[in-house]
């Protein structure tokens, strides 16, 4: 639903208050790759939590846990103003004008530049940084994945309930999505589910049996059940994820919440006796 206090650019009148309204464009951007022949695009939202320009709350990742500490997307070029301000313009699109976000997405995936090259499908990155925020931005991806069926969607999520409830009953041929820990519903995900951990290192993650995504971002697409990302050489989270594993934080995250909310009680022999 839009929301009244958003002005439209065309309609934001002279000594207006409010910030003028500008959609986005281009939805789909190139993705840099580390394979110069994947044809790879994304779509951006904000990672975590935030404000919009106008004031307003937003939570784009509401399952996150351990994770957000340690987010790749709270750093580095992703909090370069204009890098910010361009995902809150997209999130904030989708969340206020759904019906017109929805259009214009499957109209943009109709161009030329989405088609196969040599039989080779183009992808789609949904989310590098951001997840499903709500039920009906996943169902609207939904079918805007089956309205492009040559395009291949490929996502990493921490709403793993969701994916299960809404996607897996009945999932588009062309897309494929992986679960990845360091979030509050980790126990949910299943031994057999593609799923992500990242690790402090290419050794450690090696060392875990997981296989490195470093070669090519199509492995979260491709790869096998357990791929493991050695954690970007940002040095403030590096430090706060030692040497553990975002799964291991979440782990111990989660026990300390537990005990938190039940705490030990000492051997039956030493409490007072009942009468
Ligand atoms: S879910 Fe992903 S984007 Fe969101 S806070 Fe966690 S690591 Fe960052």
């Amino acid at each position: 639903m839009s929301d009244p206090r958003i002005s439209d650019s065309t309609s934001a009148g002279e000594g207006s208050t409010q910030p003028a309204w500008e959609r986005p464009r281009v939805l789909l951007r190139r993705m840099r790759s580390s394979c110069a022949t994947e044809k790879v695009w994304k779509w951006s939202i904000p990672a975590w939590s935030g404000r919009l320009p106008d004031g307003r709350p937003y939570n784009s990742c509401p399952s996150a846990g351990e994770c957000r500490k340690m987010c790749y997307a709270r750093a580095g070029m992703f909090m370069i103003p204009s890098v910010l301000r361009a995902h809150q313009r997209n999130l904030q699109y989708a969340r206020d004008e759904p019906d017109a976000w929805q259009a214009q997405m499957i109209k943009e995936l109709q161009l030329p530049r989405f088609r196969p090259v040599f039989d080779m499908p183009t992808h789609v990155r949904v989310h590098d940084s951001g997840d499903w925020y709500s039920d009906d931005y996943l169902s609207r991806w939904l079918e805007i994945m089956r309205s492009a069926p040559d395009v291949v969607f490929y996502n990493y999520s921490k709403e793993v309930d969701r994916l299960k409830r809404i996607a897996q009953p009945d999932p588009p041929q062309n897309f494929i999505w992986r679960y990845s820990y360091g979030g509050l519903q980790d126990e949910l995900i299943e031994p057999h589910d593609l799923h992500a951990d990242v690790f402090p290192d290419e050794a450690s993650l090696a060392a875990a049996g997981y296989v490195s995504q470093t070669p090519s971002d199509l492995l979260a697409a491709y790869g096998p059940e357990k791929l493991g990302l050695a954690a970007n050489n940002l040095p403030g989270q590096k430090r706060k994820q030692g040497d553990k594993s975002f799964r291991a934080l979440q782990r111990a995250a989660n026990a300390r919440a537990a005990s938190r909310r039940y705490p030990r009680r000492g051997p039956a022999s030493h409490r007072p006796e009942s009468r």
